[in-house]
């Protein structure tokens, strides 16, 4: 035994009871210089964006293929008490969902992006264009891929530095989804590696099971190691509005009615102003903050619309008609409605301006305690006064940033792992905050719980969106009736419950 299969063996016998027959088990020659235990490297393993969940792993493994991937599983199928493997993409999960404590970390960033390969396709009609793409690379990569061929993938997250594995194991959401559908939707074929060790394609049409349960799946199936995007036409630029107002049902109602006709708006989300420092008002001209700020103060929050329409050289002329059409008859307060001319790209990759922002002040490797949830439609006013009004503005702490807007659930298909409200309309509110005080982190979380129990409380039925750490049973609540379908695809492509421990749905 060389010494690298040694010391992995005595890991396995820390970690295992049965442990005495585990220890004499070789790991594979192939893979068996693949595990670093360099303890900066497991440091890094055992933290996320979120900041929040710290758990160390065993090892942590760097594949250099695909064939690595299916012998790691293997090889811990093969043992009598095997190992967990957490798939870790970014690793920007909010609570250790990419973690796993004394099993091994798979980083998939390790494969350094080997495959982004656009199809030969008619770009005016975008016909049977897509792109074949690896599970580890990141959405900014792929932008960059396809914009090269005049392409873009359809449906977005607001930040590009994720990985193309890790969104399609949640949903992947933003501004364009209510009218493509979450990225989950948007997939043509898949590349998996189960948990059995098997590497399958899958699509709707060919091994579908696999297919719809690993879309949405939170890593419990199997390793995406290629996915392929359908891709359409790209502009080139864009026109982007926010349109401020002072009262919810106007917004609320001029939000669903921009997602009701479906090619109209490119991008539709929304934001929250609170009174409550410090307002983030960048987007506006300086000479507006001060009349901004005075709205917010009167009003105590501000209801932004956030719109975008596309165009490029063939659109150009038409581009402020079409807009002016979009924005006709909608009841923001008038004259505070703000215009921008941006690139498809400087558009896409806003966040990215914010990253490097907060990373020169120390502000991004901080605790986030964010709450995702999404919401029935038929609740969002009740929510407005319970939440909005009579939680956060009333509490005395920043809010950071705020976004809600409403999504079409005929764009999601049932049929994939992730649970909606049940309605033909729903809301995304995202409350992304950050801080680097303990105290100011207690103060988030325990705002969070009281959120999660005014909604059950007032039998508003919301889904929490990147949830973690629960109990199984939370987490048969949260699936609801669909429990049953996702603890067979389980039993059926993860049998020894070894990938994604750190979701926490079969292992805590
Ligand atoms: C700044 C920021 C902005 C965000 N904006 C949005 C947004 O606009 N819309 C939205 O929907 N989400 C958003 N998210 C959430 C984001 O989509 C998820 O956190 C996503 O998991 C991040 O991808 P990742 O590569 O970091 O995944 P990781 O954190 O590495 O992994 C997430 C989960 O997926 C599993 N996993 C990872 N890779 C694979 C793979 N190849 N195969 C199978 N399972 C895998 C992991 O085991 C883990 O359980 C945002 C997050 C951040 C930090």
């Amino acid at each position: 035994m060389d010494v690298s299969n040694l010391a992995f063996s005595i890991a396995m016998a820390v970690l295992c009871l049965s442990s005495i027959t585990q220890a004499n088990f070789k790991i594979p020659k192939e893979i068996a210089k693949k595990f670093s235990s360099d303890p900066e490297i497991l440091s890094l393993a055992s933290t996320d964006y979120g900041h929040i969940v710290h758990e160390t792993p065993l090892k942590v493994f760097e594949p250099s293929s695909v064939s690595d991937i299916s012998s790691l599983i293997n090889f811990s199928n093969s043992l009598p008490t095997p190992f967990t493997i957490a798939t870790r993409g970014k690793a920007h999960s909010l609570l250790g969902q990419a973690q796993t404590r004394n099993g091994v970390v798979l980083n998939m960033t390790n494969l350094k992006g080997s495959l982004i390969s656009v199809s030969n396709c008619g770009r005016k009609t975008s016909l049977n264009c897509y792109a074949d793409v690896g599970g580890e690379v990141l959405w900014i990569d792929v932008l960059h891929a396809t914009l090269k061929r005049g392409l873009t993938p359809l449906s977005w997250t607001d930040y590009l530095y994720l990985s193309v594995g890790g969104t399609l194991s949640n949903a992947g959401i933003s501004g364009q989804a209510f009218r493509f559908g979450p990225q989950i939707s948007n997939v043509l074929q898949l590349d998996v590696v189960t948990g059995k060790g098997e590497l399958v394609s899958c699509s709707r049409d060919k091994n579908s099971e696999l297919f719809y349960g690993v879309l949405g799946g939170l890593g419990q199936f199997g390793v995406i190691t290629r996915a392929r995007i359908p891709l359409g036409p790209a502009p080139t630029r864009v026109k982007w509005l926010h349109l401020l107002y002072n009262n919810f049902s106007a917004f609320s109602s001029d939000q669903e009615h921009l997602i009701s006709f479906s090619t109209a708006a490119d991008y539709v989300e929304g934001k929250l102003l609170f009174s409550q420092p410090p307002l983030e008002l960048s987007f506006y001209p300086d000479s507006d903050h001060q009349r901004i700020t005075s709205l917010v103060t009167q009003n105590g929050i501000i209801y932004i619309i956030e719109l975008v329409k596309y165009y490029d050289s063939n659109s150009q002329a038409f581009v402020a008609k079409d807009v002016a059409d979009l924005v006709k008859g909608l009841k923001f307060v008038p004259t505070f409605m703000f215009k921008k001319d941006a690139s498809y790209e400087e558009f896409l990759n806003r966040v990215y301006a914010e990253e490097l922002f907060l990373r020169s002040k120390g502000l991004w490797e901080i605790p986030h305690p964010w709450l995702n949830i999404w919401i029935p439609r038929s609740r969002i006013s009740d929510f407005n006064e319970g939440v909005f009004k009579n939680i956060i503005l009333k509490q005395n702490i920043s809010s950071g940033i705020s976004l809600i807007y409403p999504l079409n659930r005929n764009k999601w298909d049932d049929k994939m792992s992730p649970v909606t409200p049940d309605e033909d309309v729903f809301y995304a509110l995202s409350l992304l905050r950050s801080t680097s005080s303990m105290d100011m982190l207690e103060k988030y979380q325990t705002q969070n719980r009281q959120i999660l129990e005014f909604c059950k409380d007032a039998g508003i039925k919301i889904t929490e969106y990147l949830t973690g750490n629960k109990t199984q049973q939370q987490w048969m609540e949260h699936f609801g009736s669909k429990w049953k379908l996702f603890a067979d695809r389980k039993a059926r492509f993860d049998p020894k419950r070894i990938l994604s421990p750190g979701q926490g749905i079969f292992s805590k």
